[in-house]
């Protein structure tokens, strides 16, 4: 009896261990999950913005090809003016500012990317529920609303919205919604041009 209890006992020894050794694996396990996660998520974003960043956005436009997207191009009007008379500092808020308008109006509709300094670019999925020019103009409204700390006029954005770019490479595609932006520069800025 006293050699049946020595057993008990060094068996529920044994299952504690055993127990505690599983928990640490499995603690360690969704530590090493989560580190791996957070490195992914910064590998796909612009640490800036938060916005996805070029590689990512790109990926993003082919994952999609497929699908009814648009794709268009969005740069800050200026831009340089701002750098030079406010400083460099005031020209990061910006980007930052402008960013954030452009992600919470785009929502889940699409995605949008830090393409290079100052300009964007957003892949939207057509729907019936909105058009891609009607959401970029509201984009482009709420930017021209903002009232800046630094200045009294507002700080404005020009688009370009190539409409139908499903199965359109993503070079033809941005070549084309490049295009269309550098027709909105000419043509005054603060305006989308499309097509
Ligand atoms: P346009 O209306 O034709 O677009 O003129 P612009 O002055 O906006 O365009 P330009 O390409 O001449 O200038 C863009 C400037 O953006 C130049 C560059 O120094 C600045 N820039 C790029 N990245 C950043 C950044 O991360 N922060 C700040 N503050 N400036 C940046
Ligand atoms: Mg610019
Ligand atoms: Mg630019």
């Amino acid at each position: 009896s006293e050699t049946k209890t020595k057993i008990i006992s060094a068996i529920s020894a044994l299952l504690v261990f055993l127990l505690i050794t599983v928990m640490i694996i499995v603690r360690q396990y969704k530590i090493t999950d989560t580190l791996n996660q957070e490195v992914y998520e910064k590998s796909i974003r612009d640490n800036m913005t938060g916005l996805f960043n070029r590689t990512e956005i790109i990926n993003l436009y082919q994952k999609n090809i497929d699908k009814d997207i648009s794709l268009s191009v969005i740069d800050i009007d200026d831009f340089k003016n701002i750098n030079d008379t406010y400083g460099h500092s005031v020209g990061d808020i910006v980007i930052k500012d402008i960013s954030s308008i452009i992600q919470d109006i785009v929502g889940d509709k699409g995605y949008v990317g830090r393409y290079g300094g100052e300009e964007f670019l957003v892949i939207l999925n057509k729907s019936d529920q909105y058009d891609s020019k009607k959401l970029l103009e509201e984009i482009r409204i709420s930017i021209e609303n903002k009232k800046w700390f630094f200045k009294d006029s507002p700080v404005t954005v020009s688009i370009g919205l190539l409409n139908e770019a499903k199965n359109t490479s993503f070079n033809n595609g941005f070549k084309a919604a490049d295009e269309l932006l550098y027709l909105a520069k000419r043509n005054g800025k603060n305006i989308i041009c499309h097509i």
